[in-house]
């Protein structure tokens, strides 16, 4: 069986090396291969031995994502990207470039997701399987590889500065990071780590439905990662009502998380809070909001939803979005609208799913 590259830390990298009769500095050499030089062939690896370039190709894959489909929009700026998992499920990940300096991609954790979010179209795909580190870690080397070969050609084409390396990463793609906790997280190390992808923790953002156990795992980590919560009601009955995950964990359970997040972190905190006409857009419920959250180290961050075939749910009007958004800041508390990239290729947010037919849009998860 192949050996999946980016599955292994660099103490494995040099336990198999080893087991090759390789020299133990082989491992740190394949490391900043795989990292910083992004080989995507071993016989690129041109400072590695020949016999070793010819192991690595025939006992080992650099990744197991096949790339089914590439979709583009926004100009060029907005770049969607269908992944094939061996066993079958597909994934999506996408990268969208804020000239002239910032470019970011969200990353997928799992394929399908079990919240059941009743907005959500990967909701609606119930789990499928966990994403291994190595998968986490490629969408991202992906894309990198991507920026690095295209950006001087984009910039020329439109006239703009364009970043030629990934600046931020978010973790909101499909599924719940924390419910794939262990596996994200070496994702994230390797990420960060200066000898490996080297981006800093300040410049990636996970996302959660609110599972507390994870928030206050990831503020004891002691790595400065923002923490994004799907929050979408300010009271409990319509919370329960979207979100299923409420009735194990109430809003004064994830307040508490969130706090102590704030508390270890310092880090200010995002609430998520999609709109859907009727439901949870009314001038009242602003107000709860406001009042919820008030004091707190935190913004909001309004999301106009995007429509999931199959769900009897409205966009908000954009007079409602921002009569909310007056409501939420009269208590004081920061909150902005998000601005939408790539809806026309699904790949905004709230409507990633992954249906693999070239002819039906492919639709993006719904934070
Ligand atoms: S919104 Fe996020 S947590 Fe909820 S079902 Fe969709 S992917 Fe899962």
């Amino acid at each position: 069986m192949h050996v999946s590259l980016y599955e292994l830390d660099q103490t494995l990298l040099k336990a198999v090396l080893q087991e090759w009769g390789q020299p133990a500095f082989r491992a740190k050499q394949l490391y900043k291969q795989l990292y910083s030089q992004l080989a995507s062939d071993p016989q690129q690896m041109t400072d590695l031995p020949q016999k070793l370039r010819d192991e690595l190709s025939s006992r080992a894959a650099i990744g197991n994502l096949t790339c089914v489909r590439e979709q583009t929009a926004d100009d060029g700026l907005t770049r969607k990207v269908l992944w094939s998992l061996p066993g079958g499920a597909v994934v999506e990940s996408v990268l969208m470039i804020y000239p002239p300096d910032r470019a970011t991609v969200c990353v997928s954790t799992q394929a399908g997701c079990a919240m059941g979010c009743v907005f959500c179209a990967t909701g609606k795909l119930g789990l499928l399987r966990n994403i291994e580190t190595g998968e986490i870690i490629e969408q991202v080397i992906f894309f990198e590889r991507y920026l690095r070969q295209h950006a001087a050609e984009l910039s020329h084409r439109l006239d703009v500065p364009i970043p030629d390396h990934i600046t931020n990463l978010v973790f909101m793609g499909m599924g719940e990071p924390f419910a794939n906790y262990d596996r994200w997280w070496r994702a994230v190390e390797r990420l960060n780590d200066q000898q490996g992808f080297n981006l800093g923790a300040r410049h990636m953002t996970v996302s959660t439905v609110g599972l507390v156990q994870g928030i206050r795992r990831l503020a004891d980590e002691g790595l400065q990662i923002n923490l994004a919560v799907s929050l979408h009601a300010p009271n409990n009955a319509l919370r329960s009502a979207l979100m299923p995950v409420n009735d194990r964990f109430d809003i004064d359970d994830l307040l508490d998380a969130v706090r102590y997040y704030i508390e270890r972190t310092n880090r200010r905190v995002s609430f998520e809070y999609v709109l859907l006409e009727g439901k949870n857009d009314t001038p009242e419920l602003a107000a709860q909001l406001g009042a919820l959250l008030k004091g707190m180290l935190c913004h909001v961050n309004l999301i106009p939803w995007n429509p999931v075939p199959g769900t009897p749910l409205e966009r908000s009007h954009r007079e409602r979005v921002l009569a909310f958004q007056q409501g939420v800041q009269a208590a004081g508390v920061p909150c902005t609208v998000r601005v939408e990239r790539g809806v026309e290729i699904a790949a905004a947010c709230g409507q990633l799913a992954a249906i693999p037919s070239p002819t039906s849009p492919i639709e993006l998860h719904a934070r």
